[in-house]
């Protein structure tokens, strides 16, 4: 069994902390820090809690390679995963 884990990953360098990502989050899942970038702007950061994947916040950023959302699957099955760990253990036969 497999759970999806999304996060969004911001580059604190490139936002300029226009909060578009902050508003249009549905779950309240990105804060802005009170720290600022090298470039003088507060920016953006995920709160650590709560994103489901939606990318609103990625469709809403303006700065280009400011905002991904990362998603992958994590087994969660303790079964599946010895299984899979038998079976590198063994070389994969
Ligand atoms: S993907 Fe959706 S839930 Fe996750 S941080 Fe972005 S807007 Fe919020
Ligand atoms: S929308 Fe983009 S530029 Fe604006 S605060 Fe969020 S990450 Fe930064």
């Amino acid at each position: 069994m497999t759970e999806e884990i999304s996060y969004p990953v911001i580059n604190k360098e490139i936002c300029k902390g226009c909060m578009r990502c902050i508003v249009g989050c549905p779950q309240n899942a990105i804060l802005l820090s009170q720290d600022m970038n090298n470039a003088g702007y507060q920016f953006a950061y995920y709160s650590g809690n709560g994103c489901t994947g939606c990318k609103d916040c990625y469709f809403t950023c303006p700065e280009p390679l400011a905002l991904e959302v990362h998603q992958y699957k994590k087994i969660v099955d303790d079964s599946v995963a010895k299984m899979i760990k038998a079976k590198a253990n063994q070389g994969g036969n």
